[in-house]
């Protein structure tokens, strides 16, 4: 596997275990059937338990069964995962990074007992439910609000694009208090089960095929008080669970770009041309080189980013920097990888075209590649292109 820079040999035993038995997990339950799941649009349902046995959900938390890992294993794990593909990445990063970071950081000891160990499990799946169909980059204007009264909250709006929602249990739904002052934005678990809740799926993507995405539907939907989280007010709740989830996406990109590119590298010396393998090609190894590059540079921002964490030194633009610039890593690499493939790399039965075209979500959620440039240029600059 590409380590150009020898990043590896600085891992502690304990990573090396963390990264040793995601990637078996990989190779032996994923890659198999992932192109059928990808044409299929279906997500693996059998895995979920079987990567919360494996500790795959928050594994950088503590308490309540959760591993207490550090923030490079969490990394590591992630690139693995998207080794595999985006979409089981994507199921490990909302179950962890967006619900039970956000129950572990705001929640009261009532909800982490009732949720942290069934969600880090794999026995209850959760969602997280912050985009709206007029507000996606925006979401401080969210619409759907939470209004009090004798018995606690009614909740109405909607939600849409929302990973996991129609295969999930709870749902952390970010809305507006209407009933404080200045209506301030709080999260809310919503049992999918609670009447008025409707989570529909979202057929026809071209894109992260193998994970279930939908809406969520909220029609004078009552919770208790007791399912408000009470740490927490305002968009720094949803925020920094999204910063979270954001590492693991800047690691995990990597590994689709590197499983990308090893398909490449191998096709490229064992597809023979005009008498001899492709990879003699001039053309050939510029684009291996080139990607293998990328890569690597990617790989540097990763491990740079889980230092700065692990030591509590991590700014959310720097999150966005490392973002932005391994997806787009990823992207590229994806693109070419499926190019040195020739007509077999439009097909499932390689891992290029699938990461590339898995890649244009991650490009979209989690800030778009224009939010996360903005994100940079006001912290440059001290001005704010946008509010
Ligand atoms: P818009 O915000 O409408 O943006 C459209 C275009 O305008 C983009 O190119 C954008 O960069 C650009 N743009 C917007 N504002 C500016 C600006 N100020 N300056 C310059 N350009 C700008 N959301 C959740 O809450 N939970 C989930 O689990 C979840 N999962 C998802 C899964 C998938 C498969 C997808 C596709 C999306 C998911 N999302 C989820 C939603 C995702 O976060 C949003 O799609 C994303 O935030 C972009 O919002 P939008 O699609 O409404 O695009």
């Amino acid at each position: 596997m590409l380590d150009y820079l020898e990043l590896e040999s600085d891992l502690t035993g304990e990573e090396k275990l963390v990264r040793d038995e995601a990637r078996r997990f990989v190779e032996e339950q994923v890659k198999p059937d992932i192109g059928d799941h990808f044409e299929q649009g279906t997500f693996p349902m059998d895995l979920i338990p079987k990567m919360g046995e494996l500790g795959f959900y928050a594994p950088n938390l503590d308490g309540y069964g959760l591993p207490g890992l550090g923030e490079r294993a969490y990394g590591l794990l992630m690139q693995e995962l998207e080794a595999g593909d985006s979409g089981l990445r994507s199921m490990a990063s909302v179950q962890g990074s967006l619900v039970i970071y956000p129950i572990h950081a705001f929640g009261s000891e009532a909800q982490k007992d009732e949720w942290l160990p069934a969600l880090g499990s794999g026995e209850a799946v959760g969602c997280f439910g912050l985009t709206e169909p007029q507000h996606g980059s925006n979401p401080s204007g969210m619409e759907t609000t939470a209004e009090k009264d004798a018995d606690g909250y009614v909740l109405n709006g909607s939600k849409t694009w929302i990973t996991n929602s129609p295969i999930a249990d709870v749902a952390v739904v970010w809305a507006r208090d209407v009933s404080a002052d200045g209506s301030p934005v709080r999260g809310f678990l919503v049992e999918t089960d609670r009447d008025g809740v409707t989570t529909n799926k979202i057929e026809d993507k071209l894109s992260m095929r193998a994970s279930v995405t939908g809406e969520i539907g909220l029609d004078d939907v009552r919770v208790p008080e007791e399912n408000v989280l009470p740490g927490v007010e305002g968009m720094k709740g949803p925020l920094s669970c999204l910063t979270q989830a954001r590492f693991g996406i800047a690691w995990g990109v990597v590994g689709a770009a590197r499983d990308a590119f090893e398909d490449a590298l191998q096709y490229a010396k064992d597809r023979d041309q005009f008498g001899g393998p492709i990879a003699r090609f001039q053309l050939q190894q510029g684009k291996l080189a080139e990607m293998a590059t990328q890569i690597t540079n990617a790989q540097l921002q990763a491990h740079r980013l889980a230092e700065l964490k692990q030591r509590g030194d991590l700014r959310h633009q720097h999150v966005s920097m490392a973002k932005r610039h391994n997806v787009r890593v990823a992207r590229d690499v994806t693109r070419t990888a499926r190019e040195v493939l020739g007509g077999n790399g439009i097909t499932t039965d390689y891992s290029p075209m699938r990461h590339m075209e898995n890649i244009e979500t991650v490009y979209t959620y989690e800030g778009t590649d224009d939010i996360h440039t903005l994100v940079i240029g006001a912290d440059l600059t001290g001005i704010e292109a946008f509010e």
